[in-house]
Formats: structure tokens, C-alpha cells, sequence
């Protein structure tokens, strides 16, 4: 049997379905759902008839590429980030047509993430077969097996008859617990770029948080021109580190690591940086070499490893592993060294109102027995993304939990799927009409977010409904 062929289904009753019929329906119309609409029209033009359900009013956005903001740029270059794998320079060559500079400029370059999603949208609408394409400004609820496919439940009560379902739902924030706010807090989610950005500039910010969504704040708050004082705080303090300029970089082997537990694999790792580093090298090129095998690491592991590595490694790993433009970390560099921006490792224990307005953050360092408090106007929630699917308030992924449709994947975090996507329901059985992409397959793959991945996975999704190779488009 090929690596994809579907497996074998079990039918039941068909639904009454109402009008609506399709081959594809995509949930969720972000960059990844986006990249499966763009395979399967490049596999079968306008053969399939292809809907995405998406509540937003334009595709490609999803939380990474909605923000407006010029200085929110993408963490990788330009030509690592192509919508098709087997073109790496389609990216650099929409920007040049775009009159932002020559391809032999752009390669480099990390381009504002506003301009991927326009990217995104044009490769779609540029390849023959567009024009059927339907996107349908709902949410789904619920995903209901029915005769050689499902039937998809949107929140408006209309229902899609679908062969193949894939769900393309991206990560969901996690909320701040409601137990940790007061009345009148004014709090801001990182990903709300509009609401950030309406930061008045001489607020005092809580950003609680410090990976990547904290560093688009504190970008946004720089460029606002702001001038009061921004505090960040989380439990150990590690922020984002910056790509070294680009150079030389030849592949590298993982043999030796893959039979090591997490903490003598990071210790062989810290060897071969220290190495690498002596002979002139930067130190981010020895983890670019590892950035190919993500999944073989992660993979490799067993339960008892990968728990530890979630619960000791994971923090270290992802500052090293996610990183910044330089002209990004540049601009931290300098909120810091003014005293603007203090990242403080703790843990938040309350937020009370301020009898002068905005909240007190009752904080205790790392390390000591001492509680402190600060004032701030603003808190923004930078705490990052839930993983565990219970968790997640999305009455779809409820409804398919209730149903048996879905379990949670590896370790609890996002959901159980099969080698090419196929989701595998509460039985272990894959499903062989309902696939998943990106971030909901992190217990799988570890790796399973980035472009790279979701590109992949969009192209084994759209093999695996017919099996053919695609041409790429210009
Ligand atoms: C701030 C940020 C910066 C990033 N920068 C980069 C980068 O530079 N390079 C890189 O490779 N990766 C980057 N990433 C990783 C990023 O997650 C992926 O590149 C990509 O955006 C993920 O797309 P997605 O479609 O899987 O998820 P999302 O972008 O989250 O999109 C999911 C979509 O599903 C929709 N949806 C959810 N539930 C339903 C439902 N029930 N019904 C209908 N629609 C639904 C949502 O409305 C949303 O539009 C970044 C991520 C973030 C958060």
C-alpha cells in the first residue's frame, strides 16, 4: 500500500445534507488551509469543486499575517518561505514584481508579514480553476460522517456535503484564567494588532510572555513611538534570539543524536555549537542545520523523553530554534538598553485594580520568596498558544470530541492523525475522508507550523485525495 492511500472506511447513514456539494471542504481559510486550496487547484484545476470555510473576509491572514503592521516581519527569509516547495524562489518573485527590490536583494530579506498574506491570496487566485473556488464567511460547529464523506455544520445552520473535509484551524490563543483579573482590567491579546497598537504611548504595559507574540508587541509599542514603561514577565525570562546573517551552511547529520535522551542530546548539541563556534562559525548555523530534522528528533523520542523534554527543554529550545531578524532583536536591544523594557523572570500571582486607575501585577521573581507589584495600564496576554484540544473554546472541535471523531495526539497536545494527515478518531481508526493540517498535528510532528511543514502537508493532503503529481504554477 502507497505511504498515502487512503485507508479502508466503514459508511454510515447519509445525512440530508441540503444544496450544498463539494469535493473539498477546507476549515479554516489561514495560510495552511490556504495551502491546500492552492495544491488542489494545482493538481486539478477547476476539475474540484473547493470550498473554504473561513469567518474572516479575506484568506491568507489567519493570526500570523492579519497584522498591518510594516514592522512585523516574517522570522525566516524570503526564500525560505515559498508557497511551493519545489519553487523556492515564488516568494522572492512576487516581491520583485512588487517593485520591492531585485530577486538577487530580496533572497535575504525578512519580508512584513502583511505582504505574505498578499502573496498567499495572489498565487491562489492566479491558478487556473479559482474562479469556483467558494469561500463561505462562516464558522463550522460540527463534522458529522456521513455516506462516502461528511456533512459540515456551519454556525448560520447551512450544511455542506463534503467528500473530504480538512480541518486548517491553526493554533487558538490561551486566555488569561479569569481568576487572575479584576473588574475594569484593560486587557489586550498580542494577536489583537489593532488593539495594541491603540496603546496610548505613555501607558505603563504588562506583557505577560516573552516568546515571538511578545516581541510584536513590544515592536508595535517602539514604533507607536511609546514612552512609558514596559514590563514583561514570564516564568523564565527567555526571549527570542536573532538569525545570524546568512552564510555557507552544509547539511547536517542527526545519527549521532537520535539515540540520546533529551538532556545528552542537548549536552552533544552545546558540543558541537561550542565547536562550530571555534572555528568561526556563528552559532545559529549549527541549529539551521538541525532545522530540517525537527520531526526525526521529535519523533525519536520516547513518551518518558518527550515528556521531559516539554516539561525542562522545550523553553530553550524554542528561543533557539524561533528566531528574530536582527533588525528586530536591534530594536529590543535598544528598548532595553534605555530601561524602557524589563523582562523579568516570575510568576504573575494577581492582577487588582490600581485605586489610581489600570491594575497592580503582583508578581514573584524566580527564586525568591518575595511577592512584587507594579502598576501598569495595560496587561497584554502574550502567554501564548493552548495545545490541548479540550481546551480550546471551539465548539467544532467540542462537537467532533463528543462524536468519537477526534482524540487528543501524543503527549495531549493537538490531535491524533496519521503519517499524511488523515485524522484518526476515539476507535484509532484514520479516517479516510477527514485530514488535518499544521498546528493541530504538533503532537505527531513537533514541527508542524512553519511554512516549510505546512506547505508539505498541503501537498500530501492533496496527493493523498487523488494520488497524481502537481505542476507548479508560474
Ligand atoms: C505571530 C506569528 C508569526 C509567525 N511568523 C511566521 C514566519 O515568519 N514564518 C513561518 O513559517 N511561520 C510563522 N508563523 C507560524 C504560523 O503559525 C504559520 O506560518 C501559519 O500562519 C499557520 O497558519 P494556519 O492556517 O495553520 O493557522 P492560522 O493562521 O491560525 O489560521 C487558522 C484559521 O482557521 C480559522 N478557523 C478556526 N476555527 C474555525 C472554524 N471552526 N470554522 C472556520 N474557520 C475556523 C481561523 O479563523 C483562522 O483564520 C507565525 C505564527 C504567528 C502566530
Amino acid at each position: 500500500m502507497p505511504a498515502c492511500a487512503p485507508p479502508r472506511e466503514r459508511m454510515t447513514p447519509a445525512q440530508d445534507p441540503g444544496d450544498a456539494s463539494f469535493d473539498a471542504v477546507i476549515v479554516g481559510g489561514g495560510a495552511a488551509g490556504v495551502l491546500v486550496a492552492i495544491r488542489l487547484l494545482m493538481r486539478e484545476g477547476g476539475a474540484l469543486r473547493i470550498a473554504i470555510v473561513e469567518p474572516d473576509t479575506r484568506l491568507a491572514r489567519g493570526a500570523a499575517y492579519s497584522t498591518t503592521q510594516p514592522e512585523h516581519l516574517l522570522n525566516v527569509i524570503a526564500s525560505r518561505m515559498s508557497a511551493i516547495a519545489e519553487d523556492p524562489g515564488h516568494f522572492v518573485r512576487f516581491l520583485a514584481r512588487n517593485g520591492q527590490g531585485t530577486e538577487a536583494g530580496l533572497a535575504d530579506v525578512f519580508a512584513p508579514r502583511r505582504d505574505y498574506a498578499r502573496y498567499l491570496r495572489h498565487t491562489l487566485e492566479s491558478l487556473p480553476g479559482y474562479d469556483a473556488l467558494v469561500h463561505l464567511r462562516e464558522r463550522a460547529t460540527d463534522i458529522e460522517r456521513a455516506e462516502a464523506g461528511h456533512v459540515v455544520h456551519l454556525a448560520s445552520g447551512a450544511r455542506l456535503r463534503a467528500s473530504h473535509v480538512v480541518l486548517a484551524l491553526g493554533n487558538a490563543a490561551r486566555p488569561l484564567p479569569a481568576y487572575l483579573l479584576h473588574e475594569g482590567a484593560r486587557v489586550a491579546d498580542s494577536w489583537d494588532y489593532t488593539a495594541v497598537a491603540g496603546i496610548e504611548p505613555g501607558a505603563d504595559v504588562c506583557i505577560l510572555g516573552s516568546g515571538l507574540s511578545m516581541v510584536d508587541v513590544a515592536l508595535t509599542l517602539a514604533h507607536g513611538g511609546h514612552h512609558g514603561r514596559i514590563l514583561v514577565l514570564s516564568r523564565h525570562g527567555l526571549a527570542p534570539l536573532p538569525h545570524a546573517g546568512p552564510g555557507a551552511q552544509h547539511e547536517g547529520g542527526i545519527d549521532d543524536l537520535l539515540p540520546l535522551g533529551v538532556l545528552p542530546r542537548w549536552r552533544r548539541l552545546r558540543q558541537r555549537v561550542a565547536a562550530a563556534v571555534a572555528a568561526g562559525e556563528p552559532w545559529q548555523w549549527s541549529f539551521d542545520r538541525l532545522r530540517p530534522h525537527g520531526q526525526a528528533l521529535w519523533r525519536s523520542l520516547d513518551d518518558t523523553q518527550r515528556r521531559r523534554f516539554l516539561r525542562h527543554a522545550v523553553r530553550y529550545w524554542d528561543i533557539h530554534r524561533h528566531r528574530i531578524a536582527p533588525q528586530v532583536a536591534a530594536t529590543l536591544d535598544g528598548l532595553r538598553e534605555r530601561c524602557q523594557l524589563e523582562i523579568v523572570p516570575a510568576r504573575l500571582r494577581a492582577l487588582t485594580a490600581d485605586p489610581v486607575g489600570g491594575s497592580c501585577v503582583h508578581f514573584r521573581p524566580r527564586r525568591t520568596a518575595r511577592e512584587h507589584m507594579r502598576h501598569a495600564d495595560w496587561i497584554v496576554n502574550a502567554t501564548g498558544v493552548e495545545t490541548n484540544i479540550d481546551l480550546r473554546p471551539d465548539p467544532l472541535l467540542q462537537a467532533l470530541r463528543a462524536r468519537g471523531g477526534i482524540l487528543p495526539g501524543p503527549q495531549g497536545i493537538g490531535l491524533a492523525s496519521s503519517d499524511c494527515g488523515y485524522v484518526i478518531d476515539t476507535r484509532g481508526r484514520p479516517n479516510p475522508h477527514l485530514f488535518v493540517i499544521g498546528a493541530l498535528r504538533i503532537g505527531e510532528l513537533w514541527e508542524s507550523i512553519a511554512i516549510p511543514e505546512l506547505r508539505e502537508q498541503a501537498r500530501q493532503i492533496a496527493n493523498a485525495m487523488s494520488g497524481t503529481d502537481p505542476t507548479p504554477p508560474d
